[in-house]
């Protein structure tokens, strides 16, 4: 069995990334630069954008973060954003979700400048990516295409079954992994929480890819002899045993599925590293867009 090492692969690509920022800033060409939007004082948010800042900052990008009170209005948050899309100087800008209850988060990331939707949220870039075109993918797909491609997993031909179908992981994970490309060319089932016989059909994957949010709930019996396990998972559980009272575990009952799966995931340190990275590569493709134009 071979664990599939996120930690590892990102560092990777933000090494890459460093490196060819390193060659712009040599050819007079301006840093990157990644904005970020947080309303509200969510924790999670806020340690998100935070890692997301540190990273952007350590492969060499400008990076921005607005930080608005949770009361701050809609038209104070559509300000902010129409600045940044007409901001020749900022190449990307996310808006980390959720935002407070009483602003819409359909009608925010609809106002994104789609050349600047480096989530890859905003429908126009939704459907560029099921067409296959030029877009920027969200983060978690596109790191779980990034691990799957680097660690040469065959994909043509297999049978890949996705569990959940969310519109930032498991929907567009089987769109990507049905497409004409390496990786992808699978034979794709999409489950969610009326799928029939949950467990017979997981049985029958080469590659499970498993964001349904329930924590450890891949059993080994769920399981193909052989399988490669991707968990895209991520739940805080009481452990007394650890010094903060609590560790991460992910959608896949890791130390049974292991036994069986030739290649997996951890968690943490499989999927969760990636999606980081995968923002820093769509924003670097945007500034090169931006830069070289
Ligand atoms: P959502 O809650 O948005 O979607 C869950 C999906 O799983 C839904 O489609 C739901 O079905 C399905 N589902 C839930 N319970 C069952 C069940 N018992 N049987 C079959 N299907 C079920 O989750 P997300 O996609 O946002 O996230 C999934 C997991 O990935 C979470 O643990 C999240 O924390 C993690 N995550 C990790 C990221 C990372 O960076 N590593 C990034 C994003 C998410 P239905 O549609 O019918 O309700």
């Amino acid at each position: 069995m071979e664990i599939i090492d996120g930690k590892r692969i990102s560092e990777e690509i933000r090494q890459e990334i460093g490196a060819e920022v390193a060659s712009m800033i040599d050819k007079d060409l301006r840093a990157p630069h990644l904005a970020a939007v947080i309303v509200g004082d969510d924790p999670a948010s806020q340690t998100y954008v935070a890692s997301k800042e540190k990273q952007a900052k350590g492969v060499g990008f400008t990076s921005t973060v607005y930080r608005m009170p949770a009361d701050t209005s809609r038209e104070e948050l559509m300000g902010v954003i129409e600045f940044l899309n007409n901001d020749n100087d900022v190449d990307g800008f996310i808006v980390q979700l959720p935002l407070p209850a009483h602003i819409d988060e359909q009608e925010v990331l609809l106002s994104i400048n789609p050349a600047k939707d480096v989530d890859g949220f905003h429908p126009e870039n939704v459907g560029r990516m099921a067409l296959g075109l030029p877009c920027y993918i969200p983060a978690t797909p596109n790191g779980i295409m990034e691990l799957l491609k680097r660690y040469q997993v065959e994909t043509a031909g297999k049978s890949c079954v996705v569990l959940g179908r969310s519109h930032i992981v498991g929907s567009p994970v089987s769109i990507l992994m049905s497409q004409k490309t390496t990786p992808g060319n699978a034979t794709v089932t999409l489950c969610h929480s009326r799928t029939q016989n949950l467990k017979e059909v997981c049985r029958e994957a080469d590659i499970l890819i498993a964001a349904i949010g329930q924590p450890r709930f891949v059993t080994a019996d769920m399981v193909k002899e052989g399988a490669v396990v991707i968990d895209v998972g991520i739940h805080r559980v009481e452990d007394p045993s650890k010094k903060s009272g609590f560790r991460l575990v992910g959608d896949v009952d890791y130390d049974e599925v292991a036994k069986k799966a030739s290649m997996i995931t951890p968690v943490p340190g499989g999927v969760g590293p990636m999606t980081i990275a995968s923002l820093l590569q769509n924003t670097l493709k945007a500034a090169k867009k931006q830069v070289y134009s």
